[in-house]
């Protein structure tokens, strides 16, 4: 009777509140066509990045990484790895023996690197990673060694061969002046000379995507793709030979890091993006890049949360209005946020925050606030699965399969911390390559593990020449 009559009223509230948000961030919301219209804008963009015309101007730069097969289990030794360039700067220690049960161990230490290191001289930056790479090995007594060193640089690099890797261009919070252009083996090489009390045989550079790849290969023979979604996104595959131009060859796959967080650069996703997209890219410190990064990393998730409160605030649809300084203020609801809010209790998480804020939120502000996280989270999800769906549609076209069986070896803070980022993306994916069996494989121990595999690799062959 009255009971159910009056749920039934709150329950049609909260309902016609949500339908209001979901009207005034309409264009956040795809349909499954849209989805697929940008896997396969996706798909011709990779075509572009690896043709031999196309590629040098290309947005979507698919860049040989020399790296040719996943490891097979036979790499064994004592390597350095160095990870650069994700949520933290690390080193870590990493033992890779036959073992059945522990076959690789790692001990890591992470490291500090301040704003005004990231945005000052190259020769700062890459002093400090020497710095900290001499206070790692004295840490573990291992100064007198020449150990060799994998190093992990999230980054957009031009390679050539495995320990050569010139930075494109910096992404993410990175700015520092002097290294866009040059090899950053060579930097670092310089900076360890000049301190001149330990040596490093740095033997590969690897990206994230590729280093969590290896790391996922090295429990799934069939891991073919790495993906992060963490602070930047980006994604590797194994690709055929035959179909990248830049290099000679056309036996056998060499894995490509498409470097996907620059799609949209040359304009091709305008009609997606909002005036909250455009309002990110203008207050970065690279306007006109990564565009692609910008609607779907971690890095500017609650950035875009924030400017669609404020807006929403200003023409009284929140807060009754309120607009306080902390609501102005950029940075002050973080991604770790969005997905607080989204998760179990986050009404009143959402209610936590807000008030920081000042704004004074009611409870209906507080459930419209976490619908509009969901719509903006839930969108990165969408963006990923249709690009993640274009590598796993080119994979199935160039192994000819009916079906295809493959890993995707996955890693970044978004992915791991959001409570149903992960569930949306895997669905979506699915839908979207249906003839498929994907398995998404969390890589536990990083990129990092990976990177010791590709150096193991490079050890191995090389000793093997010297022989
Ligand atoms: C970089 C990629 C990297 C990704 C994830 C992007 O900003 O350009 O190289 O893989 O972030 O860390
Ligand atoms: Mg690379």
């Amino acid at each position: 009777g009255y009971l159910a009559v009056h749920y039934g009223t709150k329950t049609t509230r909260k309902h016609q509140k949500k339908e209001k948000i979901d009207k005034y961030l309409y264009s956040m919301r795809f349909s499954d066509d849209t989805v697929k219209d940008i896997m396969n804008r996706f798909r011709r963009d990779m075509e572009n990045g690896l043709g031999r015309d196309t590629g040098p101007t290309a947005t979507v730069k698919m860049l040989p990484t020399f790296v040719r097969a996943i490891p097979d289990g036979s790499e064994k030794g004592d390597f350095i790895a160095l990870d650069l360039g994700g949520s933290n700067f690390r080193i870590l220690r990493v033992k890779v023996t036959q073992d059945k049960k522990q076959p690789v161990q790692m001990e890591s230490q992470v490291y500090e690197t301040p704003d005004d290191i990231i945005h000052g001289s190259g020769s700062r930056l890459f002093a400090h990673v020497a710095d900290c790479l001499g206070d790692f090995m004295e840490k573990q007594k291992i100064k007198d060694k020449k150990l060799p060193v994998g190093f992990t640089f999230s980054f957009p690099c031009a390679q050539t061969k495995l320990d050569e890797a010139v930075l494109l261009t910096w992404t993410k919070k990175f700015r520092a002046s002097g290294v866009e252009g040059m090899d950053v083996v060579n930097l670092l090489n310089r900076a360890i000379k000049k301190r001149g009390d330990y040596e490093a045989d740095i033997m590969a550079v690897v990206n994230d995507t590729v280093g969590t790849m290896m790391t996922c290969g090295f429990d799934d023979q069939r891991c073919e793709v790495g993906v992060i979604i963490g602070t930047g996104t980006n994604a590797c595959y194994m690709e055929e030979l035959r179909h990248i131009d830049q290099v000679e060859g056309d036996e056998g796959r060499m894995c490509i890091n498409t470097e996907w967080g620059a799609f949209g650069d040359d304009g091709s996703l305008e009609d997606i993006r909002t005036e909250f997209d455009r309002e990110i890219d203008r207050g970065s410190i690279n306007p006109g890049k990564q565009l692609f990064e910008k609607m779907a990393s971690g890095m500017y998730m609650g950035e875009l949360v924030r400017l669609i409160l404020v807006k929403m605030a200003k023409e009284g649809l929140l807060f009754e209005g309120r607009i306080t300084p902390e609501l102005l203020t950029k940075g002050k609801i973080e991604t770790k946020h969005v997905s607080a809010i989204e998760n179990k209790e986050g009404l009143k998480k959402c209610m936590e925050i807000l008030t920081r804020l000042g704004v004074e939120p009611s409870d209906e502000d507080c459930l419209a606030v976490q619908h509009v996280c969901t719509i903006v989270s839930f969108r990165s999800a969408n963006l990923v699965a249709s690009t993640l769906g274009g590598i796993l549609a080119r994979l199935k076209e160039s192994k000819g399969v009916a079906r295809l069986r493959t890993t995707v070896g996955i890693d970044g803070s978004l992915y791991k911390m959001h409570p149903q980022y992960a569930r949306r993306l895997h669905k979506t994916v699915r839908r979207l390559v249906p003839d498929s069996d994907v398995r998404f494989l969390l890589s536990e121990s990083g990129s990092a593990k990976g990177a010791a595999m590709v150096t193991a690799v490079a050890y191995r062959l090389t000793e093997q020449a010297r022989q």
